[in-house]
């Protein structure tokens, strides 16, 4: 049955490239996207680092392939050393944000309510947020990970958001770098789970995009994206390397 939701494939490069192999990284993706044209099935974003986003940014324009940041801040200008604001993510070129990311939750603190900030922010700026959330090894062996990610889903995501510009990303924090990664019950169970919470909390919720996120790679790609509420991945390490990625876009299903 077809959703009508368009699957999204985004490459999070987290803390790795300078300019030379970051463009050139860019550039044969943006090449590929560009050659598939009209048979391209899935939307495609590549979040770099903040270093990068310029010289990327100038690498994907003219192609098909948007542009994110990896974060941002709730504040929208001032005093904040160091941090990104929404806008100045947009006055780059930037479609999209990511917020949330385990590894921002664990390494830098971030709770639920700076998720649900950082979100509006973005969102006020006409970025589409993909927040990000999932549950540690410990609390899936306690049988609590339907309940975590679901508590962290709804405290994460502003009553304001639309499925126009809201993409989730579930992603277990055991499988993210690790090549592990659920059953395909598991992740179908979860999916079900946040779009259940998605169309309770939105009026939209059912368009809303859910990506999976957490070791996928070409190879056990196809089996993730046809789950039928997967809308796509969120790719780290596999999006270092234009072949793998690459690999990944050519198997999301038309939908
Ligand atoms: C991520 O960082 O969002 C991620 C999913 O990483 P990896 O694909 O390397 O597991």
């Amino acid at each position: 049955m077809k959703s009508g939701r368009r699957p999204l494939i985004a490459a999070n490069w987290k803390m790795n490239g300078l300019k030379a192999d970051g463009t050139a990284l860019a550039g044969a993706v943006a090449e590929r996207a560009k050659a598939a044209g009209t048979a391209l099935a899935a939307d495609i974003l590549i979040c770099p680092p903040a270093t990068l986003i310029a010289p990327v940014g100038d690498v994907l324009a003219g192609s098909p392939v948007w542009l994110g940041g990896q974060d941002c801040s709730p504040e929208t200008s001032g005093a904040f050393t160091g941090d990104i604001a929404a806008a100045m993510l947009r006055d780059l070129g930037c479609r999209a944000v990511i917020t949330g990311h385990s590894e921002r939750r664990a390494g830098h603190r971030e709770t639920n309510g700076q998720v649900r900030a950082k979100t509006s922010a973005a969102l006020a700026q006409g970025l589409v947020a993909i927040v990000c959330v999932g549950e540690t090894a410990a609390e899936r062996d306690a049988g609590q990970a339907l309940d975590v990610v679901g508590a962290r889903l709804l405290h994460s995501v502003p009553d304001e958001a639309k499925a126009a510009s809201l993409v989730v990303a579930y992603e277990p924090v055991w499988a993210i770098g690790t090549g592990r990664v659920p059953t395909l019950a598991e992740i179908e169970a979860m999916h079900r789970h946040i779009r259940t919470l998605l169309a309770d909390k939105l009026s939209d919720g059912a368009d809303v995009r859910i990506l999976y996120g957490g070791s996928v790679k070409a190879s056990n790609a196809r089996e993730i994206l046809a789950i039928a509420d997967v809308d796509g991945a969120l790719v780290g390490g596999a999006s270092l390397k234009a072949d793998e990625f690459w690999g990944i876009v050519e198997v999301a299903p038309t939908r």
